[in-house]
């Protein structure tokens, strides 16, 4: 049992930066302002995301590893929103497969926190009381030390780590009510540091800085009818100015980093046929929707998600951002 169960959690957290997903976006659903993390080998021999959120109580902690546990659910909630949120309760659990897994947590008006650490989905020992300021900070050690097979294709560090800062830098500018560090260990200087703001662009000029931000410009784009499409769209997109090599583009849908195929490709297209020389842009989208016209792939590392009348929110988009560009050309 414990190597099918190894087995599905290697599926679950397929890199290091997998398992930091997780882990930040469980310090985003706790209410934390500050989320800091610090990876050594690129996450394999350690990581380390320490948050300021709600904390986990004692009572929770016995079955905090258990697969499905989840706090999120109310009876209230339907399917289709479940759905829309992707895996539940699959992430902490899944790692304490195939890593050691150490959680310190303080719930408010405690004095004191617990400390407990987790192997194969269950506690390896009672929680121990220990000094603990607010939040949560829980270690991810020794990640695939049990699948010999996996850590041999994961032996480029650097690689790894550069995936997960491009993952915090990603976050930090969607949550901008958030600050967010990212450190390698041994190193003094943090390779992501942002303070909380209320300006998304001043959050885009401490993440990718100036030389991206000065480029930018703002687009909006909405659509409130049932017979074709409902969503609001808002982002950030690079000018005639700005040249690079390789497009970055940035989207999330209803606050969840996701990856759609078909609008990158389309957004692509449009810089391609109005902005030659500038073809590879950088895009930021944030787009809201009604949950339940998200569609999830049901499998939980892919990122991949498709939108009920797509084409015509794809539509919608690419002709925003081309008289955009048009007129910005102009
Ligand atoms: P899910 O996020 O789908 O509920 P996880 O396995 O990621 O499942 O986490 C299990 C549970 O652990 C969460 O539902 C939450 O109650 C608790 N938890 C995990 N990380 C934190 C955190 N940083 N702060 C507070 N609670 C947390
Ligand atoms: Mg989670």
């Amino acid at each position: 049992e414990s190597v099918v169960n190894r087995i599905a959690a290697g599926e679950v957290i397929q890199r290091p930066v997998s398992a930091v997903k997780e882990l930040v976006e469980n310090s985003l659903d706790a209410h934390s302002t500050s989320i800091n993390l610090l990876v050594k080998d690129g996450g394999l021999k350690l990581i380390q995301v320490s948050d300021d959120g709600h904390g986990i109580r004692l009572e929770d902690l016995p079955i905090l590893c258990e697969r499905h546990t989840t706090s999120k659910l109310s009876a209230f909630e339907d399917l289709q929103s479940i759905k829309s949120m992707g895996f539940r309760g699959e992430a902490l659990a899944s790692m304490t497969y195939v890593a050691h897994v150490t959680v310190t947590t303080i719930t408010k008006g405690q004095l004191h926190g617990y400390r407990v650490s987790y192997r194969d989905g269950l506690m390896e020992n009672e929680p121990r009381p220990c000094a603990a300021v607010k939040g949560t900070q829980i270690m991810v050690e020794n990640l695939f030390y049990n699948m010999a097979a996996r850590r041999k294709t994961l032996q480029n560090a650097s690689d790894d780590y550069s995936k997960i800062v491009d993952l915090i830098s990603r976050f930090a500018i969607q949550h901008i009510n958030v600050s967010f560090s990212c450190r390698k260990h041994g190193a003094t200087r943090a390779d992501v540091h942002t303070v909380a703001t209320s300006s998304r662009l001043d959050a885009i000029r401490s993440v990718y800085g100036i030389s991206v931000a000065r480029n930018l410009m703002k687009i909006e784009a909405s659509d409130n009818n049932p017979a074709t499409s409902i969503f609001e769209m808002q982002g950030y997109m690079s000018n005639a100015n700005y040249a690079s090599k390789k497009i970055t583009m940035v989207l999330f849908i209803n606050d969840r980093l996701v990856e759609c195929s078909a609008l990158k490709r389309a957004i692509e297209i449009v810089y391609a046929a109005t902005l030659p020389k500038a073809s590879k842009p950088f895009i930021y989208i944030s787009i809201v929707l009604p949950p339940e016209n998200v569609d999830v792939n049901v499998h939980p590392t892919k990122r991949e998600v498709s939108l009920l009348n797509q084409e015509v929110i794809i539509e919608k988009i690419q002709s925003v951002i081309e008289s955009r560009l048009r007129s910005s050309n102009e």
